[in-house]
């Protein structure tokens, strides 16, 4: 697993004020929605694929024909899933065993007060789901689900399937894991949905994403074409922090439970105030 205790910190009243910061546009804006990259998982545990102790940035790049090897041969394809299932590598082991931290809650934290309206995530984890967080898109699908190619219909990856490929049970469709992968379209009532929020936001959260990754991180760019805030929480610079209103280089779990405190205590003020 990788060790983030060695990342530098900001000295403490940077801290304080680039909070405050972020806490004061997130109260000022009517529709803020949030991106999330693997950068919030990894305090639980699960290694980021880019950034300093990222499995790719130490390993490589995996093949990037993944959805072809599937399309081509479904069930040598399956027969992989089940052995790494047996045998999980580093990132399979860390998602099966892995628990919300205070990035996951402190995110559900602000969707329960109103300030935050929808999540859009990248990471196939669950995490989001566990913490409480209702207002959630996984553009890349969920770990722990499977999905009809055909109709969509999503079900429980609870059990080694018998039959490989499975099929499903409305339409008879090929069945994979949830997951999006290198190649594969991403499901249209995810994209929609993204579009959807995107177009109706007025400002931005990202939290432990690089930013790179395509359609996700366009969302970030079309909100902030518009004229419209962004704040960053990630544990280093990306392509998108110098675009940010305000960004914030630490954990996610100590910054997103900073700034939470702070829109709660914003909130309570302004409850206070006569009207
Ligand atoms: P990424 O792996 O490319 O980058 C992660 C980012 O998080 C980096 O910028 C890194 O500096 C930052 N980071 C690391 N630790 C952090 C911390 N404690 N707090 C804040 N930031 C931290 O992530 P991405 O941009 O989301 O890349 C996308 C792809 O990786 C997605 O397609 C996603 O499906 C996949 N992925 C998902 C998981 C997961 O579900 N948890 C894990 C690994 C990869
Ligand atoms: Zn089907």
């Amino acid at each position: 697993m990788a060790d983030y205790d060695d990342a530098p910190e900001l000295p403490e009243h940077v801290l304080e004020e680039l909070t405050e910061q972020a806490a004061e546009i997130l109260l000022q804006a009517r529709y803020t929605i949030a991106l999330t990259g693997a950068g919030i998982s990894a305090e639980s545990g699960i290694p980021t694929f880019r950034g300093k102790e990222g499995l790719w940035t130490k390993h490589g790049e995996p093949p990037l024909n993944q959805y072809e090897q599937f399309v081509t041969d479904p069930e040598a394809w399956w027969e992989r899933v089940v052995e790494r299932r047996r045998n999980p590598d580093e990132l399979s082991a860390s998602l099966q065993d892995a628990v919300p931290n205070d990035g996951h809650f402190a995110m559900a934290a602000l969707e329960e007060v109103g300030v935050l309206k929808h999540t859009i995530t990248q990471n196939v984890d669950n995490l989001h789901r566990l913490a409480g967080l209702a207002h959630l898109t996984e553009i890349h699908g969920n770990s722990q689900w499977l999905r009809c190619m055909d109709c969509g219909t999503r079900s429980p990856f609870d059990e080694i399937p018998e039959q490989r490929p499975p099929r499903c049970d409305q339409c008879g469709g090929l069945v994979k894991t949830d997951t999006v992968m290198f190649g594969e379209p991403i499901p249209r009532l995810a994209l929609d949905t993204c579009i959807r929020e995107a177009s109706q936001a007025d400002c931005m959260l990202l939290v432990g994403t690089t930013a790179v990754v395509s359609p996700a991180a366009d969302f970030a760019w079309e909100v902030r074409s518009r004229g419209n805030p962004l704040i960053e929480v990630n544990l280093d610079p990306t392509v998108i922090s110098a675009h940010c209103d305000v960004a914030i280089h630490g954990k996610a779990g100590e910054i997103m439970s900073r700034i939470v405190d702070k829109v709660k205590r914003g909130l309570e003020t302004r409850d206070e105030q006569p009207s």
